[in-house]
Parts: structure tokens; C-alpha cells; sequence
């Protein structure tokens, strides 16, 4: 572990990140009203980091990254501007796009293209109502079809944004909810919103709100650091609290004897916590706040990245929107436009004088929206709150070179949705049993990224329900705050809905959409460019779709990565009939003796002990816990320790793959039980999608080397 926090810390010195009320809705299809937000110039782009001024920080974007995307090949040029040498054309990104307008979506502000590969994208994985052709209404192929209907009863923030993308495609909005079922169902905050859903679309898993609490995405991020340790370096080192205070006392009491002038600052996050609340950072353990009441005993405390990139002197971070259109086969899009929120006090690097300065140290707008600093603007690339591609223009405009950045952006999120991935299915085949009807989900999520200094992103955290909300908090008189529009997140967060419910589109599903090149995974090669061909959308009146698909599309580059998956189809296998989360005592029993993994030097006794050794360790650390038995996360853990125990002279990664290896050969093909539950996610794919899903590759030979386990004894 040590050893590892040294890694990520030599790294980041290297390189480096609602319930609105719904409005009474008729349901006729008008058109959207169209809105042209005013237009606003950048001022002088002042790009700085700590410690250095805007004429040295141009030397990012040379560094020698491994994490692997090639420059643009050609396509960036196809922008027609011959100086471009980035993937956004070089455009002032102040004018506005009219989203609203037909062809808009070939005006040149935005990150373009996606159009080649997305173009009539919308195979769909779900069990979908028959196709019934009722009414006429155009779909993004020119055929005539019944409207898709959408339950917007419980969207809750993202009503208004939805309500735009609805009548904008001419499908039909149910703001009451309907007796019939609908087509999607659009929650607001958790796939239990609705309950008793059994057909359809619902934009939310279940499970995704806690999987990504701080301390489960931690935990999941750091079992990938184990195993995965060059690779998972973008996270930074967290432990839990109250369960590893010791270890961090220990690790950071050491770190300072060996090097007495370490500074390292940590910031302390409640685990449920949003919207920067309760966050505080501390330069030593003994600074960490008595957690009082059951809800805030839970926190992680995590490395805080002292050097970001900062722009007119202010930390700034970067909401990214991933649509996760499908967890079997797993499929992530990326938006191409984003959002980025900065600070609203100068950012100095943390010193004991200014750790509390929360609008100098967080960058949540919650929070910097009541500092009196707070910039409210219409332009995209001025304000506090700023279009992600406004912010790369002017990073470009430095000399930075932003394909270098997208692409380490692009990996992130990958290996990031690959973490969590394993946690989601188990969720899944609990709360929608195999056998039984129920929707098929999809989600939009909320990445929090920052970038170093040195351009390397940092994720912060994803968000389960990103806020959708196309207004902002203004005080219009002293002390009292309205909602009023806000330009900005309406560009941004209407075509991600949008977007997304055309990728989702349950009445395309016989579309055939275009086959998607697998794509080569090098610094810079996949950015979203435009082209002729790539711009064009399906229907005129629409843009091109600005959610870019990057899995499977480099499922080549990072299928390796899939170990812990493979780890959950054997849980899965052993959770029993009954449709829980949890390993009793038994089943684990059961599963060490099916692998045939006990022995005389590792008897069933000796499994009776690690089981009890790591439950108790995890229920101690959550006492109110109703939950009993082994979850995902600690047979995981149990399954590196067997592995470890096994293959004692391999390193971690390898010794998972061979206890893989073994027990998928001990235990052959899943029976149809075994068959049904494990692929639950995939229910409503064809057989042939399915039967993927326990194929996932081996793993291929990295450099990383595995950090020491946790061993129970
Ligand atoms: P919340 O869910 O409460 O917003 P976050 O994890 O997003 O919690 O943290 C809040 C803010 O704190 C972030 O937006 C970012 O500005 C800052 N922050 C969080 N983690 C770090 C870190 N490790 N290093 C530097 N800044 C951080």
C-alpha cells in the first residue's frame, strides 16, 4: 500500500485533478420555442498554474503519457482550418449555438462529429412493448411510427431540460404518469423512484446511488488499484473512515519521518455527502473532526491534489456526462460538451492559513454561488460556469495539446465505468430477478474531473444523478434566490437528454445501425472530430448526436481490465436461489469446495476463518448494517487472498488470473439457472449477445505489479 501511495503521489507531483415542482403539462407536440442566448466575448485567455505564469505553463501536453491515445490523424484538419492541431475547430467558442434551430448541429462551436458512428445508432437491449404504429410522427429515419411515450412523473430537476428534448423529438410526455406502460421512464434520482416497473426503459440502475457513494467507488477504485496499479493512478489514495484510521495515522506518521518537510494536505468527505458538504481539508490525522451520529461516522479521506490547472488564476473542475447505455454488453458513450466550475477565490496551494477557504479550495457551485464573487453569464467561456470545450479552446490557444488530454479523459472514464461495473450486475440480478419481467436500464452519470497541473485528469467522484437543471440560483433582492435560466447548462444538458433518449429510442430498434469500427487507442486518435460524413444526423431537423460511443469501441485496449468482473460471474454463480446480494457461510463453503481449493494445507476450517474474518471487519465498520454475509467487495478481497495463498510467486494480477482460470475450469459451462442469473443484465438481448458475456479476455500481460493485500488472519 505504501509503496502504491508513493507511486500515486510521485504521479500527481509529476503530472499533475434538487426537486423542482413539475409544471402542468399538456400533451400536444408543439415546437420547441427556440432561444438564442446572447452572445459575450472571452476576455484574454490567462492560463496559469501554481507557481507559474501563463507563459510557462504552455510546455503541457508534451509529456510522454502511457495511458494511450494517438494524436488525430487527418480529421482534425477535415475542420478546415489549417492551423488546427486539435480536434475542436478553431472557433471563438463565445457563439452560441442555437440547439434549438435545424442544422445546428453543423455550426461549428461545438466538439463536432460522432455522426459517422452514431448515425442510426439504437440497437436497443431491452424488452420493449411491441412496435405499434399509431399515430404519425417522423423518427430519425423518415419512417412514420407511434410517438415513444416517456413517464416524466418522477424526473423531479430534470423535468424542464426533458420536457425541451421530448417535444423536440415529437414523442409523447406523461407528466402524470400514465396507467398504461410507457415506453422510458425518466427518474429523477433512483431506479426505485417508480416502483414496479416491469417493461421498458428506466435512465437509472439499480444500485448505481450506492455504488457510487464515496466509500464504495473508493473501494472499488482501490481493488483496481491493486490490481491494476499504473493503470488506476488517476484516482487519488483515500482510505476509509472509520475503518482504516489506523492505517492512515500509520502510513502518514511514517511518511513524515522519512521526510520530515512533508506537507501533503487530505481532504475529509462524509460518504453521503454532495454538493461539498461537510468537506474539510487536514494536514494531519490527529486534525480530523470527531464524527458524531450514525449518518457521519462514514467519510473517506483522500490525497488532495494541491496543484491544479488553474485558469485566470481560479481552480477550476470538469463535469463530464457518460451515458452507460448497457451493462451487458457494456456500452459507454461520452459527451462531447461538458461543463467546467470554477472557484470563486484566487487559488493558493494549501497552507494551514487557508484551509478553510472552501471558495478557494472547492470548486462546487453550490457552494461558490453564494460567494459574492460568483459570475453569473450568458457567454459559455466566461463566468463561474463554463462549457468544457470553451475551457479547451483556450487551453489550445496556449499551446496545449487538448487531444492529449481528451484522450487520457477518454480512459478515465473507461476504466472508471469498468471498476463499477462488477458492483452494478450484482445489483442487477437482485432487484430484477432473472425470470421475471422488468425494465432495462440505462444512466447518465456525472464525472467529476480535475486536471493537474500538468493536464493529467483526476476524477473527484461520479455523480449518480448529475444535477439536469437548466436554471441557476440567483439572489435577485438581498437574501432572496430565484431560479432563473441559465444559457450555459441549457446548452450543455439539453443535448445530453436529448441524446440520450435517441440512442435509447425503443421504436429504432429495427434500424440497423451502422457497424462501429473498432477503434485503435492511442494518444490523440480519438477525439471527437467532424467530418462531412460524421455530422450528418439522421433526421435534418436533429444535430448530430453528440454522445460518442468509447466502449466497445476500445474494448480491445481495455477488456484486460475486466478481471473483477470475471470474479463476480462466479459470486453470482454461488449467491443461491434466492435473489440476494450476500454469500452465507455455506454457499462460500460450497464455492471452496467446487473449485477445490481447500487442501490439507488450507482446510475447511481455515475457510470458515476468512470468511468470519472478513465479514466481521466490514460489518464492524457499518454496525447498523441489516445486511449479513459476504458481499461482492470482500469475496473479492477473499478471492485475491485464496489467489495470493495459491500462487504465491506471481504477482497479484497473474494470480488472479490463474485462480480465474481454475475455478472457471472446475466449474464448466453455467447451468440454466446459473445461465439465467448471471446474464440477467442481457435477458432481453439476442443469444448471441449473451453468451459474450462469460467470455470476457484474459487478461493480457501489463507492466503494473500488484500492491500488497490485506490478509485476514
Ligand atoms: P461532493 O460530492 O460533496 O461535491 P467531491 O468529491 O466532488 O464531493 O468534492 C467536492 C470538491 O472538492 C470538488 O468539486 C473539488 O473541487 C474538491 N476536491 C475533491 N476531492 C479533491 C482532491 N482529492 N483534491 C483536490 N480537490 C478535491
Amino acid at each position: 500500500m505504501t509503496d502504491h501511495y508513493e507511486n500515486v503521489k510521485v504521479q500527481h507531483g509529476q503530472i499533475n485533478p434538487n426537486g423542482e415542482e413539475a409544471e402542468e403539462e399538456d400533451d400536444n407536440e408543439e415546437q420547441v420555442p427556440v432561444s438564442s442566448p446572447s452572445v459575450c466575448a472571452s476576455p484574454d485567455p490567462i492560463i496559469t498554474t501554481p507557481g507559474t505564469d501563463a507563459s510557462t505553463s504552455s510546455n503541457v501536453g508534451k509529456r510522454n503519457c502511457k495511458s494511450g491515445v494517438k494524436a488525430v490523424g487527418d480529421d482534425e484538419n477535415s475542420s478546415g482550418n489549417p492551423n488546427s492541431n486539435f480536434p475542436w475547430p478553431v472557433v471563438p467558442p463565445y457563439t452560441m449555438k442555437n440547439f434549438n434551430s435545424p442544422g445546428s448541429g453543423q455550426q461549428a462551436l461545438k466538439i463536432k462529429g460522432l455522426g459517422r458512428i452514431l448515425q442510426g445508432e439504437s440497437e436497443s437491449n431491452g424488452n420493449y412493448p411491441s412496435k405499434t404504429i399509431q399515430a404519425s410522427c417522423k423518427d430519425g429515419f423518415g419512417f412514420s411510427r407511434r410517438p415513444v411515450t416517456v413517464d416524466s412523473s418522477k424526473a423531479k430537476t430534470s423535468l424542464k431540460a426533458l420536457k425541451l428534448c421530448i417535444k423536440r423529438l415529437k414523442w409523447k410526455e406523461f407528466p402524470l404518469g400514465r396507467r398504461a406502460p410507457c415506453d422510458i421512464y425518466w427518474h429523477g434520482v433512483s431506479f426505485h423512484d417508480n416502483e414496479n416497473i416491469v417493461s421498458g426503459l428506466v435512465n437509472k440502475f439499480p444500485g448505481m446511488v450506492e455504488m457510487l457513494r464515496k466509500i464504495n467507488l473508493s473501494r472499488a477504485m482501490r481493488t483496481m488499484q491493486e490490481l491494476f496499479p499504473e493503470e488506476y493512478n488517476f484516482y487519488p489514495r483515500s482510505w476509509i473512515l472509520p475503518e482504516e484510521y489506523r492505517q492512515f495515522s500509520a502510513q502518514i506518521r511514517l511518511l513524515k519521518e522519512k521526510d520530515t518537510t512533508m506537507n501533503t494536505t487530505f481532504i475529509v468527505k462524509p460518504d453521503g455527502g454532495s454538493q461539498g458538504d461537510g468537506i474539510y481539508l487536514i494536514r494531519d490525522p490527529s486534525d480530523l473532526k470527531p464524527m458524531v451520529g450514525s449518518q457521519a461516522k462514514q467519510a473517506v479521506v483522500q490525497e488532495y491534489i494541491p496543484k491544479p490547472l488553474l485558469i485566470d488564476k481560479l481552480k477550476f473542475d470538469i463535469r463530464l456526462y457518460v451515458l452507460i447505455k448497457s451493462l451487458e454488453p457494456l456500452e459507454i458513450y461520452i459527451a462531447k460538451e461538458g461543463l467546467t466550475r470554477f472557484c470563486t477565490e484566487p487559488y493558493e496551494e494549501p497552507s494551514q492559513k487557508n484551509l478553510s477557504h472552501v471558495f478557494m479550495h472547492l470548486t462546487n457551485y453550490s457552494l461558490n454561488v453564494h460567494s459574492g464573487n460568483f459570475v453569473h453569464s450568458d457567454s459559455q467561456s466566461t463566468g463561474s460556469k463554463r462549457t468544457l470545450s470553451s475551457v479547451l479552446y483556450r487551453l489550445a490557444a496556449k499551446g496545449v495539446d487538448i487531444k492529449w488530454v481528451w484522450s487520457d479523459i477518454i480512459a478515465l472514464v473507461i476504466k472508471t465505468s469498468i471498476a463499477v461495473v462488477p458492483e452494478l450486475k450484482v445489483y442487477y440480478q437482485a432487484d430484477i430477478p432473472p425470470g421475471k419481467p422488468g425494465p432495462t436500464c440505462f444512466q447518465i452519470l456525472g464525472f467529476d474531473i480535475l486536471l493537474t497541473k500538468n493536464l493529467k485528469p483526476v476524477l473527484l467522484e461520479v455523480n449518480a444523478s448529475p444535477s439536469m437543471r437548466i436554471e441557476h440560483e440567483q439572489e435577485v433582492a438581498p437574501g432572496v434566490f430565484e431560479y432563473v435560466p441559465s444559457p450555459v447548462d441549457k446548452e450543455v444538458k439539453v443535448d445530453v437528454i436529448r441524446d440520450t433518449l435517441r440512442l435509447m429510442d425503443p421504436l429504432n430498434k429495427d434500424s440497423t445501425p451502422p457497424q462501429l469500427k473498432a477503434g485503435e487507442f492511442e494518444h490523440g486518435e480519438e477525439i471527437p472530430v467532424d467530418s462531412e460524413s460524421q455530422g450528418r444526423s439522421p433526421d435534418e431537423n436533429l444535430p448530430s448526436l453528440c454522445l460518442k460511443q468509447v466502449y466497445p469501441k476500445y474494448s480491445k485496449e481495455f477488456n484486460y481490465l475486466r478481471l473483477v468482473e470475471r470474479i463476480t460471474a462466479l459470486f453470482i454463480r454461488f449467491l443461491g436461489v434466492k435473489d440476494n446480494m450476500r454469500l452465507g457461510p455455506t454457499a462460500f463453503r460450497t464455492f471452496i469446495r467446487t473449485c477445490k481449493l481447500n487442501n490439507s494445507n488450507f482446510t475447511m476450517a481455515s475457510v470458515d476463518v476468512l470468511y468470519i474474518n472478513i465479514t466481521r471487519r466490514r460489518s464492524c465498520a457499518i454496525p447498523d448494517s441489516r445486511e449479513a454475509g459476504m458481499g461482492l467487495q470482500a469475496f473479492v478481497e477473499a478471492f485475491f487472498y485464496l489467489a495470493g495463498r495459491r500462487f504465491k510467486f506471481l504477482v497479484l494480477k497473474e494470480q488472479v488470473v490463474s485462480l480465474l482460470s481454475l475455478c472457471e475450469a472446475q466449474l464448466g459451462p453455467p447451468s440454466s439457472v446459473e445461465d439465467r442469473r448471471s446474464l440477467s443484465c442481457s435477458r432481453a438481448l439476442p443469444r448471441a449477445a449473451r453468451t459474450q458475456t462469460l467470455c470476457l479476455p484474459d487478461a493480457q500481460s501489463t507492466s503494473g505489479s500488484a500492491a500488497p493485500l490485506l490478509l485476514p488472519h
